[in-house]
């Protein structure tokens, strides 16, 4: 679609970043396009009603970007989940595997509730490992998962076979695929 031309045409890729032999999606010149990441901010924020989320959850940091305009558009509240030891509150933590070594995210538990439907939103999913692990963070909190919502899928490292048991049944959205 005209969308995902405009989308696709404003990120730009990064040679071996933030290591040799990445290539690494940069999404700075998009946020710097107000047609573009308002385009991008409506997408979004249509495929939350649709899935009829009550609460974004945004992933540090690009997800803090995209995911808290959306929540704004489609009236929702925005919950964000964070590297370990940056909230100030009580937190849930979870730890995921790395290609070397591990990473643990936390959130703010007392934000969700039972009745809350949480659509997790992030620029990029590459192997899964964040979406899974917050996916995790919002079932532990007793919410329900509405589903997870990308700017792009990095198709080629099947993150979206990892995410699968997490997401049991609820859609994974990718607006651009890759790979
Ligand atoms: P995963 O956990 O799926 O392997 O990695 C996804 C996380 O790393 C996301 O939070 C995403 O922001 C970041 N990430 C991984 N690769 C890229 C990339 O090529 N571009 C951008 N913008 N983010 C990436």
């Amino acid at each position: 679609t005209d969308i995902q031309r405009l989308l696709l045409s404003r990120i730009r890729d990064v040679a071996d970043y933030p290591e040799p032999g990445v290539m690494f999606k940069d999404i700075t010149p998009l946020l710097a396009d107000p047609e573009a990441f308002t385009a991008l901010t409506e997408a979004l924020a249509s495929i939350a009603e649709d899935t009829g989320a009550t609460k974004i959850v945004g992933l540090e940091a690009r997800g803090f970007i995209l995911g808290a305009p959306v929540a704004v558009r489609a009236g929702l509240g925005f919950i964000p989940v964070r590297k370990a030891g940056k909230l100030p509150g009580a937190t849930l933590s979870q730890s995921y595997d790395l290609e070397y070594g591990s990473a643990e995210i936390e959130i703010h538990a007392e934000d969700l509730s039972a009745e809350d439907r949480v659509l997790v939103v992030d620029d990029v999913l590459a192997t899964g490992g964040t979406a899974e692990a917050s996916l995790q963070l919002v079932r532990r909190a007793k919410a329900q998962v509405a589903g997870v919502a990308v700017l792009m899928e990095l198709a080629f490292l099947n993150g979206r076979a990892r995410l699968e048991p997490a997401l049991d049944g609820a859609p994974l959205h990718a607006l651009l695929t890759v790979g």
